[in-house]
């Protein structure tokens, strides 16, 4: 070694020899590494090959689990797909292949895990045998969440320290298969294995069933349906589960003890009652209650909990099934596409991703009030919408989205060819749709930063509103301590006073989204998508109408503006109205606020050069000496605590020469003063 070093430093051309060659491997090892996650990408793009679950038993309803699967795929654009042997998963040698794991598993338990060419996705899977989970803790863990088709199943998982989550069953999304038609000839009544001897007693209800009282009830027993010259041939047993499913969705009515009869019937919407001795012992029922019965309570009804089913629904097409855990860019070479990601939920979090240019972007926002979320992607589209229409670039997505809400979006587009005199732009969106049902439970919810344009559209529907919201992040940073102290306080007493609840919520959407100036503007095009995006952030078992106050009295077809009174309402959706409130001028909304209830001097804040100085009210800034001023003019100067008093308001007011604020209400002024 000595002999190296005593050459080299003999030596400098050695050195610098040494030096570029050093640099050279770095350059080549970087761009190879670079090259091969490429090519990783593609092929992965490429090998998708999916499966289904299958088993040759005498259970029909494990066909309809495989049905099922298949038609979760369909809804997924996947037709393509492979079977495969649910009791050999462990012996599969085939290609590499994703497969959707639901149903009952696993008669014989040693055959698990699976090989290690299945990537397995855990939807509505039950798990019969506690030990299949004790013996593969790792195996789940490396696949978790695991999507459970019952709260015990869940539980189970829970015991040992693996992620899962209450999924439902898939047999509840059957109603979207196209081929299980509703027949003519089957206008029936059936009794699904419903025997005599059969004692059900649902709770403290004990049923004695008189098989003599439904003669005309057809029979079916599920349990002994399937042929035994069939009973090796999938797809004659598929046929066979088919033909089963066009009944119950042809049905009248039926009764039954089974739950692969009740859940498709519930997802077909036919008349059902379901009976059984063990209805709330049995662990296979644990979640599906409302599903079944509507509610919890003891009874036995014809139809399930609509809203309950449609949530299960919803939530299970939002599995996302890509056979990786990074995220494959399917547009990944394509510039003019972003596509956008299902946001994570953790805790009081929720943090939405969407891909640019093979760069991932991300923002959180954190409900410091008790809030639940929606995970739905309307926040991040909206977003992106005025980016996207100035730029050319498609929204891309396979997570669903509701479908008035980008219908709705469209309308937005004319607007901006008007206004940027621009007939070439356009609006692309591939996102699959979903249509949501309409939530029972209003929300009435303002936006609210104790400035003048909020006391008022409070004040004026002072009964309606339920809710107001403040966003920290927007006006006021975090770091900007005593200031969002005072202002957070201050909140807290107008919600106290008035009875509101507030939504407190704190976002990196302005810090951290910036695309360029074209569409995210903050003023031009940003701040009103930004606030409407919050609102899609929060709990979705509510209908909204969203009231968002704003400068009034200037003319819609002027200019663009973020938020704008022939925007705002188009980005509303089936549960969310956007409703522009601009009456009044600035110099009546200050009247209008100071007469309805002083107090609101007390708290009052609308200067927009507090960044630097942290001052609640700077009393040196247009808009400090604008409202000021207005506010001694209608007589309240003595209230006007949240300002400094001791200025000559009058000639501070006239010397400000270059504001469109002071300009525009000019003439009201003078009139006021003439009194
Ligand atoms: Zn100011």
């Amino acid at each position: 070694m000595s002999l190296i070093y005593s050459l080299m430093f003999k030596n400098k051309k050695v050195i610098l020899l040494i030096l570029i060659l050093f640099i050279i491997i770095i350059i080549l090892i970087y761009y190879l590494y670079k090259f091969n996650l490429k090519l990783e990408k593609f092929i992965d793009i490429n090998k998708n090959e999916y499966g289904v679950i299958h088993a040759f038993t005498d259970n029909i309803g494990d066909d309809i689990q495989t049905l099922a699967a298949i038609q979760f795929l369909k809804k997924k654009r996947i037709t393509n797909y492979n079977f495969i042997n649910r009791e050999t998963l462990n012996t599969y040698s085939g290609k590499p292949i994703t497969v959707i794991m639901n149903g009952w598993f696993l008669h014989d338990w040693g055959k698990f895990p699976p090989s290690k060419n299945i990537h397995p996705i855990f939807i509505s899977i039950h798990i019969a045998h506690d030990i299949i989970i004790k013996n593969n803790v790792e195996y789940f863990k490396t696949y978790q969440p695991i999507g459970c088709r019952d709260i015990a199943t869940v539980n189970k998982f829970k015991e040992y320290g693996i992620d899962a989550y209450f999924s439902g069953c898939l047999t509840l999304l059957l109603n979207e298969s196209e081929s299980i038609k509703v027949k003519e000839e089957y206008h029936k009544k059936y009794l699904v294995d419903i025997h005599k001897d059969w004692q059900p007693d649902i709770g403290n209800v004990t049923m004695n069933i008189d098989l003599e009282k439904y003669k005309d009830f057809e029979k079916i027993e599920a349990q002994n349906i399937i042929p035994t010259d069939i009973f090796n041939n999938i797809n004659k047993r598929l046929e066979l589960a088919t033909s089963l499913l066009e009944k119950y969705k042809s049905a009248e009515l039926i009764i039954t003890s089974r739950l692969h009869c009740i859940l498709p019937c519930r997802s077909f919407n036919t008349n059902c009652i379901f009976i059984h001795n063990d209805y709330y012992n049995n662990k296979r029922f644990s979640g599906f209650h409302e599903v079944i019965n509507g509610d919890n309570k003891l009874h036995n009804k014809m139809q399930g909990n609509k809203e309950s089913i449609h949530k299960i629904k919803e939530s299970l097409l939002n599995t996302n099934i890509n056979n990786s855990n990074n995220n494959i860019i399917e547009h990944f070479n394509n510039d003019n596409i972003i596509e956008i990601l299902k946001p994570k939920i953790n805790d009081n979090t929720i943090t939405y991703f969407f891909i640019y240019k093979g760069k991932e972007f991300s923002y959180e926002t954190k409900f410091l009030s008790n809030e639940k979320f929606n995970n739905g992607i309307e926040s991040v589209v909206t977003i992106l919408l005025p980016f996207s229409i100035l730029n050319n670039i498609t929204l891309y997505s396979k997570v669903h989205c509701d479908k008035k809400f980008i219908n709705n979006l469209y309308n937005i587009l004319p607007v901006f060819k008007k206004m940027n005199k621009n007939n070439d732009l356009k609006l692309n969106i591939d996102i699959p749709l979903k249509e949501n049902i309409i939530k029972k439970n209003k929300r009435i919810v303002s936006s609210f930063t104790l400035g003048v344009d909020s006391f008022y559209t409070l004040y004026s529907n002072i009964d309606k509103i339920d809710c107001l919201l403040f966003v920290i992040g927007f006006d006021i940073k975090n770091k900007q301590t005593e200031l969002l102290n005072e202002t957070k306080k201050n909140l807290e007493i107008i919600c106290k006073m008035y009875n509101k609840k507030l939504i407190l919520c704190d976002t990196t959407l302005k810090n951290k989204i910036y695309l360029g100036h074209k569409g995210f503007d903050w003023g031009k095009y940003f701040h009103g998508p930004a606030i409407f995006s919050i609102i899609y952030s929060l709990d979705n078992n509510y209908n909204y109408e969203f009231i968002i106050p704003s400068s009034p009295g200037w003319d819609g077809n002027a200019f663009l503006w973020g938020s704008h009174p022939l925007l705002d309402k188009h980005y509303g959706s089936n549960n969310l109205t956007i409703i522009h409130d601009d009456k009044l001028t600035r110099v009546q909304k200050i009247k209008y606020i100071v007469d309805y209830d002083d107090i609101c001097l007390k708290y009052l804040r609308v200067c927009y050069m507090n960044f630097n100085n942290n001052k609640y009210n700077c009393t040196n800034c247009a808009k400090c000496f604008f409202t000021l001023y207005s506010i001694k003019l209608h007589g309240y100067m003595d209230k006007a605590i949240t300002f400094d008093r001791n200025i000559d308001i009058k000639s501070k007011f006239w010397s400000i020469k270059d504001s469109n604020l002071i300009n525009q209400h000019k003439d009201e002024i003078m009139k006021l003063e003439k009194k």
